[in-house]
C-alpha cells in the first residue's frame, strides 16, 4: 500500500503552493488508501520557528488533510541521521572533506576559466587518506562519476541527467548538522515512503538523492515533481492559507481551487473533497506551471457559499461576525435560527464571508449609513400616504412571514397604483442604506418588526 509524506519546512506560513503540494500528496493517498505522513523539516536553525509549525498544523487541519503518521520532527533525529552519516563512512559511500572555503574556491575559479569540470572542484579529498589530526571537516556524499541517472517522473515523464553533473555535496557540515539532501533520504527510506510528491523546484535534487538510496541499500520511491503556482506574490496579495482563510474563503472552496491548480477532470470545476479523493490521478496533473487566478478563486468560494447547508454556512459566518463586533449568537442559541436564515439570503450575493459580513451588516445594527444616491433618488419622491399606510400595516400585521408581507406590498401597489418598484426600492434604502439586497419581502422578514418600522418612519419622514 501506498505511503506519501508532505515535508514543509517550518520557516513561514503555509504558502497556497506547498498547500496544493500537501493536498496532491493527501489526494492521491487516499485515493489508494494509503498512509499520509506529515514531517516538519525544521533544521534551519535560524528560520525555522515553532509558531509556524502551529501555523502549518492548524491550516492543515482547517482544510481537512488529517496525517496518519507524524508530524515527525527532523531536530530530534540527529542520532539518526548521525548514524547514517557513520554508516556510509564505512562503507565507502561518503569521505571527510578538510578542504577549506578559500581552496574550494580556487578550484572553482579554476575550472571556470579553464572551462573544466566544475563539479570536480568539490571532490578534492575523495582519494585521499592522508587525513589531518584535530581538522574540521565536514562530510562529502561519493556521487557517481559515469553513466547516467534516469527518473521515471509521475509528472515530468522520464528526465536524464548525466552524472558528471553531480557534485559531491555535502551530507554532514563541519558544526556536524546534516544537510536536507541527506535527511530527506534517509526520513524517506525509514518512513518507507513509496511515493514523493513536491514541487519542480526539487528536481534537481532527486538527482543528488537518487545515489544516496542506492548506497543505503534501499529501492527509490516513485517521484513527482509538480510544476510551481505562478501569480502568488506578496506584492500582488495574499499568498498563505491562513491569509485566504482570513479573508473569508471556505476550505471547501481552497481545496476545490487547489485541486484544479494544475490537474483536471474533464470539464467539472466544482469538486467536493469525497470526489477530489476518487478523482484524482497524476495522469491529469500538468508539466508546466498553472497560474493563480484570484477572479476564479473568488467564484468557485461563492459557488461554494451557495452549495454549503445553511447551517454550516452560518456557523461558518460566526467568526466574521465576531470580528465585526456583530452579534454570533452560539449555534444552540434560538437566534441562530434567524442567522441561517440570513445567511442562505446572503449566500448568492457575496463571493467571501468577509464580503457576506459587509453586505449583511445592517441586518444586526441599530442603524444604516445612505448611500447618498440611493437616498436622494428613492427617499425624496416617497409617496407619503402609501408609505403611511405601508407603516401602519406591517405594525398590525399579526403573522410576521414572508408571504404575509408581501401580501401588504401586492395591495398596495394595486391600491395606489404604483410600480412595485416604488415600494421596493425606497424600503431597500431605509433598511439597507443602499439599493441592493436579497429579496425586498425576504428582507423586510428577516430584518425584524421593529428594525423595519424604525428604520421606514427615519427614512421616509
Ligand atoms: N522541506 C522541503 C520544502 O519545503 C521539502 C522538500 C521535499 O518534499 O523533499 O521544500
Amino acid at each position: 500500500s501506498v505511503r506519501l509524506r508532505f515535508a514543509p519546512s517550518n520557516t513561514g506560513f503555509l504558502h497556497m503552493g506547498n498547500a496544493r503540494t500537501a493536498l496532491f500528496n493527501y489526494l492521491y493517498t487516499r485515493h489508494h488508501k494509503g498512509t499520509f505522513i506529515l514531517r516538519i523539516e525544521d533544521t534551519d536553525l535560524e528560520r525555522s520557528k515553532p509558531e509556524y509549525t502551529d501555523a502549518i498544523l492548524e491550516a492543515m487541519d482547517w482544510m481537512g488533510m488529517e496525517a496518519d503518521e507524524g508530524p515527525f520532527f527532523q531536530t530530534k533525529r540527529t542520532d539518526i541521521y548521525k548514524e547514517k552519516v557513520e554508516e556510509l563512512l564505512a562503507s565507502g559511500n561518503a569521505y571527510k572533506c578538510f578542504a577549506t572555503k578559500e581552496e574550494l574556491e580556487e578550484r572553482r575559479q579554476k575550472a571556470m576559466e579553464s572551462g573544466g569540470d566544475l563539479s570536480a572542484a568539490s571532490r578534492i579529498w575523495r582519494d585521499r587518506d592522508d587525513h589531518p589530526e584535530g581538522q574540521p571537516f565536514v562530510v562529502r556524499f561519493k556521487s557517481p562519476l559515469e553513466g547516467d541517472l534516469t527518473i521515471d517522473d509521475m509528472v515530468q515523464g522520464e528526465v536524464t541527467v548525466s552524472a558528471t553533473e553531480l557534485d559531491d555535496f555535502i551530507i554532514l557540515r563541519s558544526d556536524g548538522t546534516p544537510t536536507y539532501n541527506f535527511t530527506v533520504v534517509v526520513d524517506d527510506i525509514l518512513m518507507e515512503v513509496t511515493h514523493i510528491v513536491r514541487g519542480d523546484d526539487h528536481l534537481n535534487n532527486a538527482f543528488r538523492q537518487l545515489p544516496v538510496y542506492l548506497a543505503l541499500g534501499a529501492k527509490p520511491p516513485r517521484f513527482g515533481h509538480v510544476a510551481l503556482v505562478a501569480g502568488l506574490s506578496k506584492r500582488k496579495g495574499s499568498t498563505s492559507v491562513p491569509e485566504y482563510r482570513a479573508l473569508g474563503y471556505l476550505r471547501e472552496a481552497v481545496n476545490n481551487y487547489l485541486a484544479r491548480l494544475g490537474w483536471s477532470h474533464g470539464d467539472q470545476e466544482i469538486f467536493s473533497m469525497e470526489e477530489l479523493i476518487e478523482y484524482f490521478d497524476f495522469d491529469h496533473v500538468g508539466k508546466s506551471a498553472s497560474q493563480f487566478d484570484i477572479k476564479k478563486f473568488q467564484w468557485v468560494n461563492a459557488e461554494w457559499m451557495k452549495r454549503l447547508e445553511p447551517a454550516v454556512l452560518a456557523e461558518r459566518w460566526l467568526p466574521f461576525l465576531a470580528e465585526a463586533g456583530l452579534p454570533a449568537p452560539s449555534v444552540d442559541s434560538p437566534e441562530f435560527a434567524r442567522l441561517t436564515e440570513i445567511a442562505e439570503a446572503l449566500s448568492g450575493r457575496a463571493k467571501t464571508l468577509v464580503e457576506m459580513t459587509e453586505k449583511g451588516a445592517f441586518f444586526f445594527t441599530d442603524s444604516v449609513e445612505y448611500d447618498e444616491k440611493a437616498a436622494s433618488k428613492w427617499l425624496v419622491q416617497k409617496y407619503a400616504d402609501a408609505f403611511d399606510e405601508l407603516h401602519t400595516r406591517l405594525s398590525a400585521l399579526e403573522d410576521w412571514t414572508t408571504e404575509n408581507i408581501e401580501a401588504i406590498y401586492r395591495d398596495l401597489v394595486e391600491k395606489y397604483e404604483l410600480g412595485l418598484k416604488h415600494f421596493a426600492q425606497p424600503t431597500r434604502v431605509c433598511l439597507t442604506g443602499s439599493t441592493s439586497s436579497p429579496g425586498v419581502f425576504e428582507t423586510v422578514a428577516l430584518c425584524g418588526r421593529e428594525r423595519v418600522l424604525e428604520r421606514l418612519a427615519a427614512g421616509v419622514e
